[in-house]
């Protein structure tokens, strides 16, 4: 096996004979610097190998070596707080080794070997475990325990088991068949991870983000699809979700965008602090890192590896997270890799299993029951932002995320261009979790959340409506109740549905401030309407001030809400009493 030799090399791609034994996706390493690879085809003893590294220099005739193991990453403790790159190595060890760039060929494991844990039995010598058994706990960071679980493929009785401080390299204890038990084990990245069974969702997954939680709220273990041409926002909504969406962990996949965009989360995020437990976000963060200057065969991985180590702790039995910003630069890394194989092209040169892998991918989002005892119960929401070429949605990306998204976020280019943000297309997005989310919120915020969720949709729609009359017969010669009704809406959406990124207090809505909001600019509409049935014609009814105060609420520190609230209802209240007469 160890004769395998390269007889070709293009781009990301080479192919070597001489591999006879070679497995489909198996790792090998390529050429004098080790380089790291995968087995995408085997004909007979040739092989074609994808290549996770800069191959500049790879020539023929240099030797490919087998390593029997498909592409795994190391789960373990020390995964929370970790900077990976798109095959699992830490980015500041590579940086350590070899400068800003990483240099092709470095081996380094995802998780620290040295570091001890302090480890917790939660079983007994004697006990039988079965796959997916709780066997003890480590405090991995503050407020996260770390369940050290049986892997999904072992089961048996306890021989051994000690507490104590161990590295992930230890054994912790014995099985009666004298398979050892550690800390870590490794998983293969392309392989889903079992658990017992899917749930149904119980809950919405808050994301603090006004348009998502009140108009198109998606349930814990849900997968949504953001698509959006250049500059609509994706990346400020990817970013914002990790921040402040309520999730034990969160999982970033930075695929394939610029890298300025990466070294600003990577700057920002030890700074911020969990809104929810007031914890460093870094806590319960692992950021998998694949810009668009590090080679394409990494992005191509990077999504697995990501979604590997979300599935890992969902089995634990937490809400994870996962944002994939984007899917279209995945998609191209396949087409590409595509296209050096030869294979049949399909839509816009992708190839033609795209949808297939898509949803396969999507497919991984989800809440279960866990694997072993105690029971519990994890989820795994998939938030992807998808960035069609020049905005067009009917590409092949985009059209194959809408057919196994559970919700679409669509970002409307002519909206960022307005400056309303988060630029989202009410119209055309939707969420399929509309009853589970509904009744979560109906019970734990306001019973009368999803009448004011549908009035508002309505509102948007009849704003809609009448501009397109207004626009064939101008907006003066519309009636009084149609002129409040496209203030009230405008209203709406630069108060209640803009949210800025950038203010301290606004750039996070806990959901009883949006709910609190809502309530209030359908409150003003509402009094309008009564104002102008007693005949006070439109001109007197002044919306600015309630505006105004609409946006103090909006931008006011956690502990001034209630007062900035008192005072919007001041100034709602002040339509009530305008006179009709002059
Ligand atoms: P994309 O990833 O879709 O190309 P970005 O997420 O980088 O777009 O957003 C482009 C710009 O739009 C940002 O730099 C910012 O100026 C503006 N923007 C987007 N979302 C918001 C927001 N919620 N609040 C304020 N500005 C925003
Ligand atoms: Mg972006």
């Amino acid at each position: 096996m160890s004769a395998a030799r390269i007889v070709r090399v293009s781009g990301a791609l080479a192919e070597a004979t001489g591999a006879a034994g070679a497995s489909l996706y198996e790792l090998v390493k390529v050429g004098k610097r080790g380089l790291l690879g995968e087995v995408i085809r085997i004909t007979g003893d040739r092989i074609t190998i994808q290549i996770y590294e800069d191959t500049t220099g790879l020539r023929v005739g240099e030797s490919v070596a087998l390593t029997g193991a498909a592409l795994t990453v190391t789960l373990g403790p020390g995964l929370l707080g970790s900077v990976v790159d798109g095959v699992g190595r830490p980015l500041p060890h590579i940086a350590e080794q070899s400068g800003d760039f990483i240099q092709p060929g470095i081996a380094a494991d995802t998780l620290d070997a040295v570091r001890r844990w302090r480890f917790t039995p939660a079983v007994r010598i004697g006990d039988p475990v079965a796959a997916g058994n709780v066997i003890g706990t480590v405090p991995e960071r503050p407020g996260i325990e770390h369940r050290i679980m049986v892997s999904p493929t072992m089961s048996g009785r306890i021989a051994s088991i000690s507490a104590g401080e161990f590295t992930i390299r230890d054994t912790i204890g014995t099985l009666e068949d004298g398979t050892p038990l550690h800390l870590a084990e490794p998983w293969p990245v392309r392989q889903p991870r079992p658990a017992e069974a899917r749930v149904p969702a119980e809950r919405p997954f808050i994301t603090g983000q006004r348009i998502f939680d009140f108009l198109f709220p998606v349930a814990e273990g849900g997968s949504v699809a953001v698509p959006g041409g250049f500059g609509t926002g994706k990346t400020v909504i990817e970013q914002s979700l990790a921040k402040f969406a309520e999730a034990d962990i969160v999982v970033y996949i930075g695929c394939g965008e610029r890298g300025n965009e990466m070294a600003e989360v990577l700057n920002e995020f030890p700074r911020l602090l969990d809104p929810h437990t007031g914890r460093s976000i870094m806590d319960r963060s692992v950021l998998v890192v694949n810009t668009s200057n590090m080679p394409v065969a990494a992005r191509e991985a990077s999504v697995y590896l990501g979604v590997t180590v979300a599935e890992y702790y969902r089995d634990m039995g937490y809400r994870v997270a996962v944002m994939a910003d984007s899917l279209s630069r995945w998609g191209e890394a396949l087409r590409e890799i595509a296209a050096r194989l030869q294979e049949m092209p399909g839509e816009e040169g992708y190839p033609t299993y795209l949808g297939n892998r898509l949803a396969k991918f999507y497919e991984r989002a989800g809440r279960i029951r866990a694997l072993g005892k105690p029971e519990r119960f994890g989820s795994l929401t998939l938030i992807s932002a998808v960035s069609p070429p020049g905005g067009d949605f009917s590409e092949p990306v985009t059209q194959a995320s809408l057919r196994v998204a559970g919700a679409l976020w669509a970002l409307d280019a002519s909206l960022a261009h307005q400056r309303q943000f988060p630029a989202v297309d009410w119209e055309t997005s939707y969420s399929l979790h509309g009853g589970v989310t509904s009744r979560w919120f109906a019970s734990h915020v306001g019973a009368d959340w999803p009448e004011l969720r549908r009035a508002t949709l309505e509102l948007l729609q009849q704003e809609r409506d009448l501009r397109e009359i207004a626009g064939l017969i101008g907006p003066d010669a519309l009636q009084d109740p149609d002129r409040l009704l496209l203030e009230s809406a405008r209203l709406l959406r630069e108060t209640v549905l803009g949210q800025s990124a950038y203010d301290p207090h606004d750039a996070h809505s806990p959901v009883e401030k949006t709910y609190r909001l809502a309530s209030l600019a359908r409150a003003a509409y509402q009094v309008g309407l009564k104002s102008l049935q007693r005949g006070v014609p439109f001109e007197r009814l002044d919306l600015a001030p309630v505006s105004r105060a609409l946006g103090l609420v909006r931008r006011a520190p956690p502990a001034e809400v209630d007062a900035r609230a008192a005072e919007a209802e001041t100034a709602i209240r002040a339509l009530e009493t305008v006179e009709a007469g002059p």
